[in-house]
């Protein structure tokens, strides 16, 4: 069957007054995002509080779907076909014959759902539901009517043209990016960080990236892997801008002068300090991270705390209270899983102690950091001048 418009629906409760219209034309504008490579030629609309997904002529059914399906704030997608208003029995035929080509098994239950958005039409609503209904029972025998937990519920819409849908497919729920400001995502090549980014855009938030490598250290292809992760997520959340940090000096300074069990934790309190600066300069309202309670030694709650005690920022871990098998899942559904798991250097495994603290105090990580007074400032003066800029999308 060839559908010629997609019926978005999207139900966060709370939208009222001004907030519908940006969550609306929020929305709107994601979609056209997302729908750009797609072949065909669409126009998305808003009637009578409704969006609207349009086709002219030919297009790819599959990826259009698969293309909305990453589209956040959606929560259905129904596949709709437009009949020309030749009559009342012209439309039970075309109603008829929608119901055949859908539903070739007929051991099913229905209700017909009409709403009249074209007041001229000389049918009500209730009449257009009786008389729609009887039509479908007197052609197929086997169907029977459920008003109150049918299997296919059959919607008509008179407008200019009337339209008939019955199938919803399932979208990704959240808010439309760019509803909820911008936050900066610590992005590395692992599992977690990029389904951490995921799920905060999932709330309407954009996203900023910012990835430290250590060349010669860490390679070229961690570096690129880096970058396909980024892109992966941007088909979620639009395009990323991502800050590639040259963070060897700094690695290595910190190896030369702090205590080897600190290392982590120091660095990643470097980490999140540069991070912050790039998050303040490009209006990020928050820092997020793949962090889960207790996954490794610099995630206890103590060595989160001293991580976060550098922060001004708020800083959102969206994954902490996942297990790593909950957050697998969750990125094999966003396919990044396959990415993520290639073997690359990562700069945090090279440098890092046998035996690293699992409970760091953090006055004494404070004290360890001052051994660093010399040079740090011009470095991270350094590290955060040549930052690397990548649009991903
Ligand atoms: P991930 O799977 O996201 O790499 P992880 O389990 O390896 O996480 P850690 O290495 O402790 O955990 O990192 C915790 C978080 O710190 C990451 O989720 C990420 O947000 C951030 N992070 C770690 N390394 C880097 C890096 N090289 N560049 C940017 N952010 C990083
Ligand atoms: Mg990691």
């Amino acid at each position: 069957m060839r559908f010629q418009s997609f019926l978005i629906k999207y139900g966060e409760i709370g939208i009222k007054g001004k907030n519908r219209y940006l969550f609306e034309d929020a929305l709107m504008r994601q979609i056209r995002f997302a729908l750009r490579d797609v072949e065909g030629t669409f126009k998305v609309s808003k009637a009578q509080g409704r969006i609207y997904v349009d086709w002219e002529g030919d297009y790819d059914y599959d990826e259009a779907i698969e293309c909305l399906q990453r589209v956040f704030g959606i929560v259905g997608i129904c596949p709709v076909i437009h009949v020309e208003d030749k009559g009342f029995e012209e439309l039970k035929k075309e109603v008829v014959s929608y119901m055949d080509r859908m539903y070739p098994d007929k051991k099913i239950t229905f209700k017909v759902e009409s709403r009249r958005g074209k007041k001229s039409y000389p049918k009500r609503s209730m009449e257009i539901n009786c008389d729609l209904g009887e039509a479908i029972l007197n052609a197929f025998p086997e169907i029977r009517v459920d008003v109150h937990k049918p299997d296919v519920l059959l919607n008509i819409e008179v407008r200019d043209e009337i339209y008939i849908y019955s199938e919803i497919i399932p979208g990704p729920g959240g808010m439309p990016v760019g509803t909820n400001g911008k936050a900066m995502l610590l992005l590395s090549g692992g599992i977690d960080s990029p389904v951490a980014g995921y799920m905060v855009s999932k709330r309407g938030v954009g996203l900023e990236a910012t990835y430290f490598h250590a060349p010669p250290y860490t390679s070229e292809r961690a570096k690129q892997k880096v970058i396909d992760l980024a892109k992966l997520v941007s088909r979620y959340s639009g395009p990323i801008k991502l800050h590639v940090v040259n963070f060897t000096d700094i690695q290595l300074y910190i190896y030369d002068k702090c205590p080897h069990d600190e290392l982590t934790i120091i660095m990643r309190r470097y980490m999140m300090r540069i991070a912050e600066h790039f998050a303040r300069e490009n209006d990020c309202l928050g820092l997020i991270t793949g962090e889960s309670i207790g996954q490794v030694a610099s995630q206890t709650m103590q060595s989160l705390a001293a991580t976060n005690d550098v922060c001004t920022m708020p800083v959102y871990r969206p994954l902490i209270g996942f297990d790593k098998q909950e957050i697998v899942e969750v990125s094999e559904k966003i396919d990044t899983y396959e990415t993520s798991i290639l073997p690359f250097e990562d700069c945090c495994t090279i440098f890092v102690a046998k035996h690293p603290v699992t409970k760091p105090n953090i006055g004494k990580i404070r004290k360890s950091e001052e051994r660093l007074s010399e040079k740090i400032d011009e470095l991270m003066k350094e590290a955060i001048e040549t930052t690397e800029v990548i649009v991903v999308k």
